[in-house]
């Protein structure tokens, strides 16, 4: 009011200007089909294509590629994530489809990223249903990136619907493992198939006797749990080797591959 004091920042009006005038742009990109998912391939020891990871990409005509890590979380706070992740959803089982008459391509897992909002909402797996009887597509295909967060509130309806959906036959892993707040008692509860270790370990995993002991510790910990381990953002030989010799056996990263276009990538798995 007139009388009362009043604080401006500046920065902060900005990051809200920033963000509502994301969330338009991103409300007209879906529109306009102007978003694409890359896929990046995930390999295993033995040389061979395991699955992919669906990633979502923004080309803005003027401003150019915009980051799913700016993206995504305007799209959570705004609930634009709702139709965005439904045409993510639509997009992959269109994919697996497509894969499953490619000689090459016909046994690979397709993991697409979930987040809390999106998996929370109440037609998520009517949903995931729809598509996948429409595209006739195997729901063994299918595997769903979820994140720690989503074990922090409301753990019983998160356990339940990870049930129905593995039921169904998809599948699940936990993305960025270690990075979040869960308890280490919930991977038990959890019908989980896989971990997967965050990037920030694997980084310096060769250089830093910290890391190098975290990431060891999820791989052991996947090993007595019964659960697939595979790491993120590997970008070298030696890390390979290391996470190898750690008994890890599923890579994904720059050193194995980048995100690209799904054309590209099924040129090169099915010559
Ligand atoms: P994420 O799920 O942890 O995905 C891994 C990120 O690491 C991707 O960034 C990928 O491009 C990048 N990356 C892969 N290999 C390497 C490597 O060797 N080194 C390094 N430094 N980075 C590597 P990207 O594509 O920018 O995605 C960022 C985040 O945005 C994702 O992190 C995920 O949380 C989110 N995201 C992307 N697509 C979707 C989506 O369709 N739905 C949802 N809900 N989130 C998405
Ligand atoms: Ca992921
Ligand atoms: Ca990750
Ligand atoms: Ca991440």
């Amino acid at each position: 009011g007139r009388n009362s004091l009043r604080f401006f920042d500046p920065v902060m009006q900005l990051e809200i200007n920033r963000r509502s005038q994301l969330e338009r742009k991103l409300r007209d990109a879906i529109s306009l089909h102007q978003l694409e998912l890359y896929v990046q391939p995930q390999i295993s020891s033995d040389h061979q294509y395991v699955g992919m990871e669906a990633l979502l990409r923004w080309h803005d005509p003027v401003e150019g590629f915009i980051s799913p890590a700016d993206f995504i979380p305007v799209a959570e706070a705004s609930g634009l994530i709702i139709p965005l992740g439904d045409w993510v959803l639509r997009k992959a089982c269109q994919i697996l489809a497509e894969w499953s008459k490619v000689s090459g391509m016909e046994n690979l897992t397709l993991s697409v990223n979930i987040s809390p909002r999106q998996f929370r909402h109440l037609q998520f797996i009517d949903y995931i249903d729809s598509c996948l009887k429409e595209l006739e597509v195997n729901p063994n295909h299918l595997e769903l990136e979820i994140t720690e967060s989503l074990l922090i509130e409301d753990i019983d309806q998160t356990i339940e619907r990870m049930n129905a959906l593995r039921q169904r036959g998809l599948r699940f892993s936990l993305d960025d493992f270690g990075t979040g707040y869960a308890s280490l008692s919930y991977l038990k509860l959890l019908p989980l198939n896989k971990l997967k270790i965050d990037q920030s370990f694997v980084r310096d995993v060769l250089i830093d006797v910290n890391d190098e002991a975290i990431v060891s510790t999820i791989i052991a910990l996947g090993q007595s749990l019964d659960l697939a381990v595979i790491a993120e953002g590997v970008e070298t030989h030696e890390q390979a080797a290391l996470l190898e010799n750690f008994g890890c056996h599923v890579y994904q990263g720059y050193y194995f591959g980048k995100p690209a276009p799904v054309a590209e990538w099924q040129k090169i798995i099915s010559e």
